[in-house]
Formats: structure tokens, sequence, C-alpha cells
């Protein structure tokens, strides 16, 4: 075992600050990875407030972060996929049973023993839950470790570990998307990574936001109409007309709005995990034959396909770097969706 620098939440009404926590040794099939970036997801924020508590209670010092980048510092003797020097990430997984439906069908993130990379009991007992990557370093399985592209810029390529996948899987799921009419709704750190995928895949993208100075970017990043979705007279013009819109937003709203957006058939997917329940009216799903569903993260393997089409496409997140210092302030603005487009957190202000 050995300390190591971290930032955490003493309870959820604390600030983060800095502290001390334990990481294990490596063992036979476990990789050390020095952090170089680690991204801020909204779900850390949710996290740390403990804002999920009826689902999955938030255990304190709570040490969030599962968008992180690094470098490989040592192996164990059975790891056979890194060496020193890699350049590598972990995402929102760190272990699972490897065994059970859901893992054999590569879609870990469903396995009923999953270890997430923060707030999950420890499996190894080094702490009672797992700490996550506003820190120093981390010790992961190798099952569990991405291989990085090398020509993407590090800072921008940390949230594709959590926004990246958690927007890649839902639209690679929905089947050819090439031409469909597509809505993603909030332009937030996932939002403004589906916009980038639903573009790269060929689809003919709609942004909602209620931010209409976000309107410039949302089409820089590649969509062909920004509508505010404060506007009654603009989101009533789009009735029946998407194929498929994905739901990233991270609070209460009016889902009904979006619903009636859908052709017949359509499908609308939440990513967004908001505190409290949504209030879905029936006719708006019966009416259309239309279809709600919800997507989590992705598995290891289509992670590793998503950063590979990143590295092809040079796909990162736009990202604002901050120092570890400035975690507080980042969570600040998150809530009032001040952000372009995800806060990265430089790992060497924390070693500073
Ligand atoms: P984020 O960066 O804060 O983006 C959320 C966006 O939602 C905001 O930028 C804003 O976009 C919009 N929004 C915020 N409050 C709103 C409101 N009251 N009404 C309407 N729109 C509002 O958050 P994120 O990191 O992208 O995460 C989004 C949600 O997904 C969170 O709940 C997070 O926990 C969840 N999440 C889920 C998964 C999964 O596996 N399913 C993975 C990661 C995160 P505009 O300014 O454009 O309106
Ligand atoms: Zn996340």
């Amino acid at each position: 075992m050995s300390q190591t620098k971290a930032y955490a939440a003493p309870s959820a009404s604390a600030a983060l600050t800095a502290t001390s926590i334990p990481r294990r040794q490596p063992s036979e099939r476990d990789v050390k990875i020095d952090i170089l970036f680690c991204g801020v997801c909204h779900s850390d924020l949710h996290t740390v407030r403990d804002e999920w508590h009826s689902i999955m209670p938030t255990t304190y010092p709570c040490v969030p972060g599962h968008e992180i980048v690094g470098r490989v510092t040592q192996v164990g003797t059975g790891v056979t996929g890194y060496k020193t020097g890699d350049l590598v990430g972990v995402g929102c997984l760190v272990d699972s049973d490897h065994s059970c439906p859901s893992c054999q069908a590569h879609v870990e993130q469903f396995c009923p023993d999953a270890t997430f990379t923060y707030n999950s009991p420890d499996k190894h007992g080094t702490a009672p839950v797992t700490y996550g990557g506003y820190a120093e370093n981390i010790v992961v399985d190798e099952r569990f470790v991405l291989k990085v592209p090398t020509n993407l810029d590090l800072a921008g390529v940390a949230p594709l570990l959590c926004a990246g996948i958690t927007t890649w899987s839902p639209l690679r799921r929905w089947g050819e998307i090439k031409d469909k009419k597509v809505g993603v709704v909030g332009l937030g750190g996932l939002g403004h990574m589906g916009v980038k995928f639903a573009k790269a895949l060929g689809a003919k993208v709609t942004v909602f936001t209620t931010s209409p100075n976000k309107k410039d970017d949302a089409l820089r990043l590649g969509a062909d109409a920004v509508i505010l979705s404060k506007n009654a007279a603009e989101m009533k013009a789009q009735a029946g007309s998407f194929d498929f819109i994905l739901d990233t937003i991270a609070a209460d709203h009016d889902i009904n709005a979006y619903l009636g957006m859908l052709t017949l058939d359509g499908k609308l997917t939440l990513v967004g995990a908001p505190e409290k329940p949504l209030s879905i009216s029936s006719f708006a799903l019966l009416f259309g034959r239309k279809s709600l569903s919800g997507s989590l993260i992705g598995g290891i393997k289509e992670t590793q396909e998503m950063l590979d089409f990143c590295g092809r496409h040079n796909i990162i997140a736009e990202v604002e770097v901050i120092p570890m210092q400035k975690i507080n302030e980042a969570y600040a603005r998150l809530l009032k969706s001040d952000v372009k487009y995800r806060f990265s957190i430089d790992m060497a202000t924390l070693k500073g």
C-alpha cells in the first residue's frame, strides 16, 4: 500500500479539499498509472452531493473522477497488454465478475458485481470504497485499462472515457444513423460529444439548448440546426420530425416536449441522470408508437472502439483545463451550465 495525493469531498455539503489516500501495490494483473488529466463529469457532482442517495448512496470521503488519462509507471508480473510508458485511459469501470452474461456480452457495466471507479465497495480492501481519478495515480486491473491514441491532445481525450462512450454507445446501438434526423438535448459535456459523434456518423443533427450563447458553438461543433428550448414556437415547429433523440440533461425538465418531436416509431434515449424522477405522459408514447430507453456508459470493448474511432477521425472533447485547486469553482459553474464544454483537470497541479 502507498499513499497518494488526492482531492476528496468529506461530506455532501463540504467543499473538496486536498488529502491523502491509500492505493494498493499492483498485483499480478494490475497496471499503475500516473494520472495526467481527469475530466469533470456532472456525475462527479451528483455523487459528491449525494444526489443519487436512493440508488447509490455516497460513502465519504469521496474521491471522484472517472475520465482518466495517464501514463503507465508499473505493471504486475502477469500483465500482457501494457508496459511502462504507455498512454492509457480509465473510465467508469475498474472491475466486474468476468463470467456473468453481461460480461460475456461485453457490457460489463451491467454486471451485478461491477466495480465503478469511485464510490463502489473496494474488493481489494484498500479502503471502504474505490477512489477515483482526482488523484496522482491509480492502480487498475489491465482488463479495465484502455489504449489511448497517441495523436490526440490528452486534456481533450480524458472526457472521452465517460462523456464520449456514454454518447457513442446509444448512437451506435440505434442502427444506421447516416442521414437520419437526430436531436441532442443539452449542450454540456455529454451533449457536445453527442453532436460530434452523430455528425461523424453522418446524421443530420439538431441541438436543443437553454443557453443562447452556445448557438454558434453548436453549429461549429457540427450541428445542422439549433433550437432554443425556451422558445415555444421553435419547439412546436419540431413536432413529429426526429428519428432519434439523445437527452443529456442533468436536471429536471419536460421530457414529454421531446417525445412529441419523434416520428412514428421514433426513439428517445435518456443518458442524463437528474436527481428527481421525470414525469412522463403515456400519451406522448402511445401516439406514434414511440420508445423511451436509457443507456449507461458502455462496455470496455466498445470504449476501445470509440477511442480508436476518435484517433482515426481526430475527435476530442472541447476542454477548459483547470488546476485541481479550482475544482469547487468548477462545480459551481457546472451547475450554471457554464462550461465549454468539459473541465479537464491538469493533474500536474496536484503534484506541485
Ligand atoms: P453538463 O456538462 O452539466 O451538461 C448538462 C447540460 O444540460 C447543460 O450544459 C445544459 O445544456 C443542460 N441543462 C442543465 N440544466 C438544465 C435544465 N434545468 N433544463 C434544461 N437543460 C438543462 O453535464 P454532463 O456531464 O454532460 O452530464 C449530463 C447528465 O448525464 C448528468 O445527469 C450526468 O450525471 C449524466 N451522465 C450519465 C451517464 C450515463 O452513463 N448514462 C454518464 C455520464 C453522465 P444547455 O446549456 O445546452 O441547455
Ligand atoms: Zn461521467
